[in-house]
């Protein structure tokens, strides 16, 4: 198996027996085909795969925004949000 991290879908061609598709390295905008005998669309709400296959999407898309920090601190910190207490 070939993992790829930050690499994207952009596209793909469907022949029935092989499915050939172009990768972009996001970082350097290197665009690569991959060809394979299946694809599969596990690529999340915004799915590629689903658009370009032309399976709608209904109901509400955007429910909440959200923005997730990452950050390091002392254990008695991390617990304190987590379980929604104050600072
Ligand atoms: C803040 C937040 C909290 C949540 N909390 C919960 C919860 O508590 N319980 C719960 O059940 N669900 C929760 N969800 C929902 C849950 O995260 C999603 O339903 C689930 O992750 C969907 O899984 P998925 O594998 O279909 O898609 P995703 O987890 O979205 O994975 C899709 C992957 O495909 C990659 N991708 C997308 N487009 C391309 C492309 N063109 N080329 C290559 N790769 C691509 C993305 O980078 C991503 O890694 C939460 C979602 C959010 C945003």
């Amino acid at each position: 198996m070939d993992f790829r991290f930050d690499w994207r879908l952009v596209e793909f061609d469907d022949d029935g027996d092989r499915v050939t598709c172009r990768v972009e390295h996001v970082p350097t905008g290197r665009v690569e085909t991959v060809e394979a005998a299946y694809l599969v669309g596990c690529d999340g709400g915004a799915s590629t795969v689903r658009r370009q296959l032309g399976i709608g999407y209904e109901g509400t898309a955007d429910l909440a925004s959200f923005v997730s920090v990452y950050f390091h601190g002392k254990e008695k910190v991390v617990s304190s949000i987590l379980t929604g207490g104050s600072l």
